[in-house]
């Protein structure tokens, strides 16, 4: 039987109007919006198409939006500064710095002049911290209506991926999960959010040495590689839920890292490519900038 498709869009799309309403309310209560600050160094194609999207979608959500564009020759110090003053800025609640930053430039010391409680992609070592030691559940990722500030804010595709899981009914507690993928934008956050939510996991990466094999223990299976179509459908175990993060750009359009045609045909759920967890993560970049703004 082919899988249940995991509709991204509309779970989206639901998480965006709660966003929407949340700002509603509090501007009717007489607080201002609360406000992102996009910065985009450069002239990379796929950034400007990235950043474009997030700042319509805060417009539509009602949360202000701060846009700042550097030459891809900016010095270090220039950015270093403006995002220094972005986080000293009280108007500015979210800080999103859209990577990947020239190589010129030291990623890290741009990250580090951002504060905890703006850092909307959770990259910082503190946020990382507080996701890897536990003190952030899936409950807290997406409280919207809580008053205390955030304990700390996680990475949005992870988080996203976690949102699609929650809607969708797939049990995680004592889910046997694997996720391919070791990075700190998704693998890495992923596999924490997983072992907090209750599952028992397993992260691979190009070292680990029987892929197929691994991933074929998954009840719930997360890929998060940038290679096309690698996990084939002999990779999944019958019933499996199949969350494909990987977006890559093929002369035949955009593909996921899993064989979608093959997977469905073995999995019990699978998320599509694109329309799966790519309109997530602009949704909890908006659920980020409201928890931010307590
Ligand atoms: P990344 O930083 O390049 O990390 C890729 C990970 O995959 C690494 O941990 C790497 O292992 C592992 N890997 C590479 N080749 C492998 C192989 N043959 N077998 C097993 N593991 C392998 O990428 P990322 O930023 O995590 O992104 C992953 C994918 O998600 C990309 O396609 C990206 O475009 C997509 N993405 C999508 C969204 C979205 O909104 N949907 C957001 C972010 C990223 P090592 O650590 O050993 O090198």
């Amino acid at each position: 039987m082919a899988a249940e498709i995991l509709d991204g869009k509309a779970i989206a799309a639901a998480l965006r109007q709660r966003v929407a309403d949340v700002v509603a309310r509090r501007r009717d209560g007489g607080r201002p919006a609360p406000g992102l600050a996009t910065v985009l160094v450069g002239d990379d194609a796929a950034s400007h198409v990235y950043v474009g999207r997030k700042r319509k979608a805060c417009e539509e959500a009602g949360i202000r939006s701060i846009h700042h564009e550097l030459p891809g020759d900016v010095s270090q110090p220039e950015l270093v500064a403006l995002v220094a003053e972005l986080d000293r800025d009280p108007e500015v609640d979210g800080i999103l710095v859209q990577m990947p930053l020239p190589d010129h430039i030291d990623q890290d010391a741009v990250l580090a002049e951002i504060s905890a409680g703006k850092d909307v992609d959770g990259l910082t070592p503190v946020n990382a911290g507080h996701l890897a030691q536990g003190r952030i559940g899936v409950r807290e990722a997406l409280d919207l209506e809580a008053e205390a500030p955030p304990v700390g804010l996680v990475p949005c595709t992870p988080a996203g991926v976690i949102e699609i899981l929650d809607r969708s009914g797939v049990e995680i507690g004592g889910a046997e999960a694997v996720v391919v993928g070791r990075s700190i934008l998704v693998g890495r956050p992923m596999a924490s959010l997983l072992v907090n939510a209750n599952a028992t996991v397993t992260v691979c990466h190009s070292r680990t040495r029987d892929l197929a094999a691994t991933c074929r223990r998954a009840d719930v299976l997360v890929a998060a590689v940038g290679r096309p179509e690698m996990i084939g459908g002999d990779w999944i175990k019958p019933g499996a839920t199949v969350i494909d993060v990987g977006m890559n750009r093929t002369e035949e359009g955009l593909v996921g890292d899993v064989d979608f045609a093959a997977a469905s045909a073995a999995a019990g759920r699978i998320t599509p490519v694109p329309g799966g967890v790519g309109p997530m993560t602009i949704a909890m970049l908006l659920a980020n900038t409201v928890r931010a703004s307590r």
